[in-house]
């Protein structure tokens, strides 16, 4: 079964064909700049990869020229669209409705647009995908597969603000969690890995990516998570700030006559390790080297993020009350090795001893503690994009 796997952004669309049987990527590209002028699609199909400069005034034109690469007959990996069999869509926000991926129908749609106002930047946008795909695809089945859903297990002490109750009550104002496909992939891996049971397991996952998320996965289900009602919450991430004394926002907004909506663009867009290194770079590989080449800032920023991360840890071994095995996952958990050996030096409370040698490692399985370590400690690359394809294929097939 071939499976379309598009993830729309509001002015850009990333998209893998994948063949769910033998799980093979046939071909994936990005559209970037939708509907503004300058727009480009990279394409990727067994062979080289293509950049073409062309205009894309809307997303259905964006989906028809991913269709046409897809049946191209030079650089095509299809003969026809007949051969995508499903096509399954990312969406970041499931709110309180979906606790799973599901098969889209028109009630769905609607169950998705209600969630709009909790993710008013990213939900519209997945939606536009979903139309797209479905004028140009009409009878071909369809799954949401949402950032959220994994972690609806979380039960109401972990979800609950510390907030008058009516604001939940009225407006769901909760923790909902993100990257939870990657949460969820990366702790079911991490079992089979270990070759044990995740129904045995506490698992730590540290999603540490441009943003960036920790779980605390506790017998196959997510008990807690450190993003909240939007991705601002938690870890200090590459460009966000994560967790801060909310009357800050009030006291800064004051003093640099700011609104809060220009607040939340700082939060979002100016904080994180690149504003705590005054503006080096929000990139880990550029902060390492400004710290190496004696930047005091850059040092401090990746202090302070290696220590949000431990303090974290921290909090979900209690939530727990115990780890079995902590991974580490995305951009910087695959392949920052001084950040995870940082990080593990603050965990040797719990017996865990990482192995410098096995840590010397970027982008693959592999356990990184040493034989002694009471604690696992590993590194799995997450692949969301494969996740999605599984999703999509149990729920088309009635799994
Ligand atoms: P996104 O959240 O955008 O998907 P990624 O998971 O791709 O983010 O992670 C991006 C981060 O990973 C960047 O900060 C980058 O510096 C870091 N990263 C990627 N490769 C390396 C590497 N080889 N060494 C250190 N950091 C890396």
């Amino acid at each position: 079964m071939n499976v379309l796997v598009i993830n729309c952004g509001s002015s850009s669309l990333k998209y893998q064909l994948i063949n769910a049987d033998s799980e093979e990527v046939l071909a994936k590209g990005l559209c970037e700049r939708i509907g503004i002028d300058g727009g480009m699609h990279t394409y990727q199909g067994g062979g080289e990869k293509t950049k073409t400069e062309v205009d894309m005034p809307n997303h259905t034109k964006a989906v028809q020229l991913v269709l046409d690469a897809l049946t191209d007959p030079k650089a095509g990996v299809i003969g026809s669209l007949s051969e995508i069999d499903a096509v399954g869509h990312r969406i970041v926000h499931g709110g309180e409705r979906f606790s799973d991926s599901v098969l889209i129908d028109d009630e769905v749609i609607s169950a998705i647009e209600e969630c709009n106002d909790l993710a008013p930047l990213h939900n519209p946008a997945n939606l536009i995908g979903v139309r797209s795909c479905r004028d140009l695809m009409p009878d071909v089945p369809m799954v949401a597969v949402f950032d959220t859903a994994f972690h609806q297990t979380m039960p109401p002490k972990a979800y609950l603000y510390g907030i008058p109750y009516e604001y939940y009550r009225k407006y769901k104002v909760r923790r909902y969690g993100f990257h939870g496909t990657s949460h969820e992939y990366v702790s079911a891996r991490t079992a089979q890995f270990l070759g044990k049971d995740i129904k045995d397991m506490k698992i730590i996952v540290c999603h540490l990516g441009n943003g960036a998320s920790i779980s605390a996965v506790k017998y196959g289900k997510c008990v807690d998570t450190s993003m909240g009602m939007t991705p601002l919450e938690g870890l200090i991430m590459g460009t966000r700030s994560g967790d801060l004394d909310p009357a800050i926002l009030e006291f800064i907004s004051r003093k640099e006559d700011l609104t809060i909506a220009q607040m939340l663009g700082i939060l979002n867009k100016k904080s994180g390790v690149l504003g705590l290194s005054d503006g080096v770079s929000s990139d880990f590989r550029d902060l390492a080297q400004a710290a190496q080449d004696g930047n005091a800032q850059a040092s401090t920023a990746l202090e302070t993020y290696a220590y949000r991360v431990a303090k974290y840890i921290g909090a979900y071994v209690a939530a727990m009350d115990g780890v079995d095995a902590i991974t580490f996952t995305a951009g910087v958990g695959e392949n920052n090795i001084s950040a995870r050996a940082e990080i593990c030096s603050y965990l040797t409370y719990l017996g865990t001893k990482i192995d410098d040698e096995k840590n010397n490692i970027r982008g693959e399985e592999r356990v990184i503690s040493s034989d002694g370590s009471k604690v696992t400690l590993l590194v799995i690359p997450t692949d969301e994009e494969m996740s999605i394809a599984r999703q999509t294929v149990e729920k088309v097939s009635g799994r």
